[in-house]
């Protein structure tokens, strides 16, 4: 079992940290205030897997279109397996972070050739998986299969930050390891599952990010520290983020009578694989005559003059894009190589830009 899941087990709490009644506190709560989601109702391996990937960037009300229609399309390992990757990419369109699903389809041919299409009921096995960490592992292993094992998110370090009134950093992960310990040893042992949901829950119904959390409606209040000191609003505590790279980038919104010129992104790193309107990162062309010249250098023949669009920016997690474009009209020729021409329909039905794109995309028609 990996460090922080094996070091929560089997390590009593010393009475000072004991929250007596927890489990059970919140276990109720969570029975009568819980949402009802798809993925709760029928909390198959793969329905929880698909879930707590898509949930792992977006909120839950965000994320359930996009989840139903994921299951409609895919509904088990096999067929996640087989997608093509441009229709996988599609299905994603709009949820960012695509090596997310790219790697859930890696994952999910190595759970078809190992496990005959069925995730394993097996928590270093899941977490062998491609994409699959220690909370996404814990939240099949322990809403799935009932297993004994911890699935600590934002929401539960949040919680047990406050509950504890400690002001660790929640992102050291010696400080995650330690609220792991914890939240392990208020687990009740005949409901991992459900503990582990209502701990999220209450991070996202109750004890909410970014404001005061709803401490009067909170089934946990007489229990908590950072209520009773004043300080629940303050916490949890998170080392400062490094500084973004800013990168140049222009974007070329390119139109021929066959459509828009996309260019297909190098198979590794940002983006891996993903279509984009034509870009040149490392460079910002700042006149109609350098972006002319660009497009010349390209072997793009008849272009007219170049006309600029607004400028944009995209932050990704390490690097920040700052944009600026150009659009033009070209007669009808062969896209340069690593591109290809598109009509809107294929725009809508086929090739998923990236939301990095989003100032452009709209000029599009898309
Ligand atoms: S009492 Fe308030 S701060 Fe403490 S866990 Fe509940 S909602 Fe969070």
């Amino acid at each position: 079992m990996r460090e922080t899941a094996r070091k929560a087990h089997g390590e009593p709490l010393a009475a000072a940290e004991c929250l007596p009644g927890l489990g059970e506190k919140l276990l109720s709560w969570f029975e009568q205030n819980k949402r009802v989601l798809p993925f709760r109702t029928d909390p198959t391996p793969y329905h929880v897997w698909v879930s707590e990937i898509m949930l792992q960037q977006t909120r839950v009300s965000a994320a359930l279109p996009y989840y139903e229609r994921f299951i409609r399309t895919l509904p088990d390992v096999p067929a996640l397996a087989a997608c093509p990757p441009e229709q996988l990419n599609k299905l994603w369109e709009g949820l960012g972070y695509y090596s997310r699903v790219r790697n859930m389809q890696k994952a999910a041919k190595v759970v078809c050739e190992e496990y005959g299409g069925a995730l394993p009921a097996d928590y270093e096995a899941l977490l062998a998986l491609p994409g699959i960490g220690e909370y996404t592992a814990g939240a099949i292993g322990s809403i799935s299969f009932g297993l004994r094992v911890p699935a600590v998110d934002g929401n539960v370090l949040r919680v047990f930050a406050r509950l504890y009134d400690d002001e660790g950093y929640i992102t050291d992960p010696k400080v995650k390891q330690e609220f792991t310990r914890r939240v392990m040893a208020h687990q009740p042992p005949g409901a991992p599952g459900d503990y582990n949901q209502a701990l999220m829950e209450l991070g996202a119904l109750v004890c909410l990010p970014g404001g005061e959390p709803l401490c009067g409606e909170c089934p946990l209040a007489a229990l908590c520290r950072g209520r009773a000191s004043g300080r629940a609003r303050e916490l949890p505590r998170k080392a400062p983020p490094k500084a973004r790279r800013v990168q140049p980038v222009t974007v070329f919104l390119l139109r021929s009578p066959e459509g828009w010129l996309l260019q297909r992104r190098p198979a590794e790193g940002l983006l891996a694989g993903l279509y984009q309107p034509f870009a040149l990162e490392g460079q910002r062309l700042e006149s109609a005559g350098e972006a002319a010249a660009a497009l010349a250098r390209l072997g793009l023949e008849g272009a007219s003059l170049p006309q600029p669009l607004p400028a944009a920016k995209h932050l990704f997690s390490h690097i920040e894009w700052q944009m600026t474009g150009w659009k033009a009209e070209l007669p009808a020729q062969r896209a340069p190589e690593g591109c290809l021409w598109a009509d809107e329909e294929a725009l809508r039905q086929q090739y998923a830009l990236p939301g990095a794109f989003k100032a452009y995309k709209k000029r599009m028609g898309i």
